[in-house]
């Protein structure tokens, strides 16, 4: 099995990209996976296949055979806001003791992620867990090559993204929302990935949210060519629009229950007319660098 690890800021379009590349043949998607254990066992959601996580045929599956303790199951609940916090405490390095914690987490990882290839038999596990920390506690394991898709729109739509669902009221984004610390974070994370990505180059392709939407067949084929698993795609209806199949994700988007049937993939450009010049202004000039170098191949 290889792991091909959808990375990116939020609100960059991960979700629909992991549900689009998922369908590709020998390709297993499982959503988040590092939101496995806090979301999944601690809220038990529904599953993409329309049962609960818990109930679910593979995930049910994957938690008897990898068996973690009630005390690992804590561990790696607390594993997103742990990470999270070391990103903002020391966002270029690790210290000693997170590098312990690392490897604590990686050998919970261990377990569960033989679990997921001995259930699926996937030659390919998609795993859009986004962030770059966790990609670094998976580079840990040396049981499977771990690629890099590493996705990037464009910064005002991300903003233009997690404002409206600050206005929808989502919980987090209301209270968290900030315009500039949104371009300086997707700065230091695409930055991030970039330079983790030019360390393993043969294993890390950069794609543009927009180009995938324009050009989704192209986009494919090179993820195929990347992971050596051939480049037919799959399931298009035409050029624009593809068929998806329900997959067993369970963390996400909260459009993913509407990634299912045929569906056109368009880019959203509402933010041109709707988010305000001086916001656009502001997120231009705190990420213009980035988007140039990320621009550059
Ligand atoms: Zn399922």
């Amino acid at each position: 099995m290889k792991i091909l690890y959808i990375a990116g800021y939020e609100r960059c379009g991960t979700t629909l990209v992991h549900n689009v590349v998922s369908q590709m043949d020998g390709f297993w998607g499982g959503g988040e996976i590092n939101r496995l254990w806090d979301w999944g066992i601690g809220k038990n959601p529904r599953c993409g296949c329309g049962s609960s996580f818990l109930e679910c045929s593979i995930w049910s599956e994957v938690l008897r055979r990898s068996a973690p303790s009630e005390k690992e199951v804590a561990l790696m609940a607390g594993m997103p806001a742990a990470l999270n916090n070391a990103k903002l405490i020391n966002p270029f390095r690790l210290g000693p003791d997170m590098s312990a914690t690392f490897d604590s987490y990686a050998k919970i990882l261990k377990h569960t992620y033989s679990a997921i290839e001995a259930v699926t038999g996937c030659d390919v596990l998609v795993d859009a867990s986004k962030y770059p920390l966790y990609l670094e506690c998976l580079m840990r394991l040396e049981e499977w090559p771990v690629y890099m898709l590493h996705v990037v729109r464009d910064p005002r739509a991300v903003e233009y993204s997690k404002r409206r669902r600050r206005d929808f009221g989502h919980p987090y984004y209301k209270s968290h929302h900030s315009t500039m610390r949104a371009a300086l974070a997707w700065t230091m994370i695409n930055q991030r990935l970039a330079k983790m990505g030019g360390r393993h180059s043969d294993k890390y392709l950069r794609i543009h949210y927009e180009d995938f939407v324009r050009f989704p067949e192209k986009v494919l084929d090179e993820v195929g060519n990347m992971m050596g698993t051939g480049t037919k795609p799959f399931h298009f209806v035409d050029g624009k629009s593809v068929r998806l199949d329900p997959i067993h994700a369970f963390a996400g988007s909260p459009h993913r229950a509407s990634h299912k049937g045929v569906i056109e993939l368009r880019e959203d450009r509402a933010w041109v007319d709707k988010l305000g010049w001086w916001s656009q202004y502001t997120v231009l000039l705190l990420t213009r660098r980035s988007v140039k170098a990320l621009k550059q191949d």
